[in-house]
């Protein structure tokens, strides 16, 4: 069977794929992380053949060791049809000297749709593969996009509940809207008097708890995760810098073997994370580009060696990456640590008692194909304004990151390679922002008239995510306090 996963916390405990699945986390706070790095089995040339589902299928199966063909060629077909607007699943457009990879075709124009509409059905299959009795509750903490992509994915799954937790004042209206009018009798949605780390931190917390684990267990359910911590949403981002390398290929753009440019607007750390485990499985990836917003502390970390949580946390109009806590970044320092589970708790335990660590000049070594560079919330808007001037293509203010940060990349490395660029969500999901970038006189327009301008402007379809919400109902309004999500969670099971 070869590959398993083991934690990063502990060197002992080592799990199969659908057991990573159905735990989220591992002990101690670990992460799970494949046993090793698979290598693609396929070359390039026999991709470049293939559909989105195909390629899902051919990278998939090397990290879900335990499913059977059966089991993931069915997830796949379920999770990647209709509910994406665009056949090929992702949109590779090439505008100015870059190609915007978009992964916003999805049900929730947001990249999280490309995992979270499989996650669902990896995980009920990994149930049952597991023989669970329990209900499985996923708890989730969102910064806007996770949420609304779970809730969708999650909704009416017989033997789940969703509960998801979003910063009350750190999400776009657009975003809100989205999650507070999800239907679905096993949905709960609340928003905390806090910021998306401590909505991220409180849930860990709860997963952390073997009391409340008991108690959970009595009563018939077990928690699992739908956060970019969970193995089953990372492997599936591996995909699609996979097929994007295959589609360049296929459309003559680079030559098989030719090394890319990957740019990603991170957040969490997961979505860039599954760019290097591309590169690792032997995707040409020269380069991983590293964008933040204002909240840079990804790119201090790259420059100094130091990750440093110490500092403001500031709301920007890229609210899906204000983030001081990325997550899968104990991925890389694992990886980087030599896999020593012990080094890298040592680190987290720092990390939670101080805020701040620093990794050795050899970690630093291994993490060369990184580079991390910030745009600033002017340098955002002049990207999009940019970009529309030029090309008449808007693109939303993550992306927006990205695109201003590539920029800043190629002036100061003159690297001419070909690049990709993730485009993570559709410019609809920020209209105000977007639509202030490009004239700051929208401003006085209400939310619904600045999408159809946007949509005069871009002369891009309004997606049917949008126009779910222009009517929908607000179905939840409940909001806590950081402090009291666990007793939220307990109210909503009955329990304790
Ligand atoms: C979640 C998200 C990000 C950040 O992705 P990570 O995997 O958390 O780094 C960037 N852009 C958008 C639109 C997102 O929803």
């Amino acid at each position: 069977m070869g590959l398993v996963y083991n934690s990063t916390r502990n060197a002992s405990e080592t799990v199969q794929a659908s057991e990573a699945i159905l735990k989220g986390l591992a002990n101690e706070g670990g992460l799970f992380v494949p046993s090793e790095i698979p290598a693609l089995d396929r070359s390039f040339s026999e991709l470049a053949q293939m559909s989105y589902q195909e390629i899902a299928y051919e990278v998939m199966k090397l990290y879900l060791t335990d499913f059977t063909e059966e089991e993931l060629k069915h997830c796949i077909r379920s999770a990647y049809d209709s509910k994406f607007d665009t056949e090929s699943i992702a949109s590779l457009v090439k505008k100015k000297d870059a190609y915007f990879l978009e992964l916003f075709h999805g049900a929730t124009i947001a990249f999280k749709d490309m995992a979270l509409s499989i996650l669902p059905y990896l995980m009920t299959t990994s149930a049952k593969k597991n023989h669970v009795r329990n209900e499985i509750v996923i708890l989730t903490a969102t910064s806007g996009d996770t949420g609304k992509a779970a809730l969708a994915g999650f909704a009416d799954v017989p033997g789940t509940r969703i509960i998801v937790f979003y910063p009350k004042h750190g999400v776009s209206p657009i975003q809100e809207r989205q999650m507070v009018t999800q239907r679905g009798e096993n949905t709960y949605v609340i928003g905390i008097e806090g910021n998306f780390d401590d909505a991220q931190t409180g849930v860990k917390k709860m997963f952390q708890d073997p009391v409340l684990a008991e108690e959970m267990n009595a009563a018939g359910y077990q928690f699992s995760s739908a956060n970019s911590i969970n193995i089953g949403r990372l492997v599936p981002q591996v995909v699609y810098y996979v097929y994007s390398y295959a589609a360049l290929l296929a459309r003559g753009e680079i030559r098989e073997g030719e090394e890319i440019n990957v740019v990603v607007p991170t957040g969490n750390f997961g979505n860039i994370l599954a760019a290097y485990y591309a590169k690792l499985m032997g995707t040409p990836i020269a380069k991983l580009i590293c964008a933040s917003n204002e909240n840079k502390v990804l790119f201090d970390f790259f420059s100094t060696g130091c990750y440093d949580r110490n500092r403001e946390f500031i709301l920007t109009s890229s609210p899906s990456m204000d983030i001081l806590i990325s997550s899968n970044l104990e991925r890389l320092i694992y990886q980087t640590a030599g896999r020593d589970a012990d080094k890298n708790k040592e680190l987290m335990r720092s990390l939670n008692e101080t805020g701040r660590y620093t990794v050795t000049d050899e970690m630093r070594r291994q993490m060369d194909a990184f580079y991390g560079n910030y745009a600033s919330e002017q340098e955002t808007a002049q990207a999009i304004k940019a970009m529309y001037e030029a090309e008449g293509y808007i693109m939303d203010t993550h992306t927006a990151v990205a695109d201003s940060v590539y920029r800043k990349y190629k002036e100061e490395t003159k690297d001419g390679r070909k690049t990709v660029i993730a485009s993570t969500a559709s410019p609809y999901k920020f209209t105000r922002s977007v639509m202030n970038a490009i004239d700051p006189s929208y401003d006085n327009r209400s939310d619904f008239e600045l999408i159809d301008e946007l949509n005069k402007l871009s002369g891009v379809k309004i997606p049917q995510a949008i126009e779910d919400i222009r009517s929908a109902p607000v179905l939840h309004d409940t909001v806590c306090e950081t402090e009291d999500m666990c007793k939220e969670v307990k109210r909503i099971l009955s329990i304790g």
